[in-house]
């Protein structure tokens, strides 16, 4: 199963960024293309019957899947960025984190109003970055269709927080 072979080659690195956190590190399966190949299917898989017509990717492990993914799905694929990145004119939204607070940014004009989107991200902790993401979504007037991550933390019982927005939470590593 792809899950496990993906749990092989994730590695934990522990006390990153700061002592007592242990960081998900996806960087060794970028080694493998094949096993990322299968990723690509497996999501492509998990999302059969979810409507959605672009993929929005958060900055910047979010963008190596996601971009994939969508040329995968042949849909388009939209950056998210963090704050000052993006050149044309923006829309934000500042999120808390445990200390201080961070904005993600998106174009105005990325897609139009009414367009269903599906969120990735490398990695679901607490939720806090995709719900922020999710409020810009709706800000320029589209709708979350879908999340999808390559690990979810389940043990933060995060997915809570998402379904307001969506119920259809896909993860290839839990
Ligand atoms: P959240 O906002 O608490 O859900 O954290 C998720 C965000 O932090 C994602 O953008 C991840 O890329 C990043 N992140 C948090 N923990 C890890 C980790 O262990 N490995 C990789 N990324 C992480």
């Amino acid at each position: 199963m792809v899950e496990e072979q993906l749990k092989e080659v994730i590695r934990d690195i522990p006390d990153f960024p700061e002592p007592g956190i242990v960081f998900k590190d996806i960087t060794p399966l970028l080694q493998h293309p094949e096993l990322v190949q299968q990723a690509i299917e497996e999501f492509a898989q998990q999302l059969e019957g979810i409507s959605f017509d672009v993929i929005a990717g958060i900055e910047s492990r979010g963008f190596l899947f996601g971009f994939l993914l969508a040329q995968h799905l042949k849909k388009p694929f939209i950056p998210i960025r963090k704050q000052g990145k993006l050149p044309y004119t923006t829309v934000s939204e500042s999120y808390k984190l445990e200390y201080g607070q961070a904005t993600i940014e998106m174009h105005e004009d990325a897609f139009p109003a009414g367009t269903k989107v599906l969120i990735h991200d490398d990695l679901l902790a607490t939720g806090g970055t995709v719900v922020a993401a999710s409020k810009l979504i709706e800000k320029v007037g589209g709708h979350v269709a879908a999340y999808s991550f390559v690990i979810s933390l389940d043990f933060l019982q995060s997915a809570g927080r998402l379904t307001r927005f969506s119920e259809h939470i896909i993860s290839l590593v839990h």
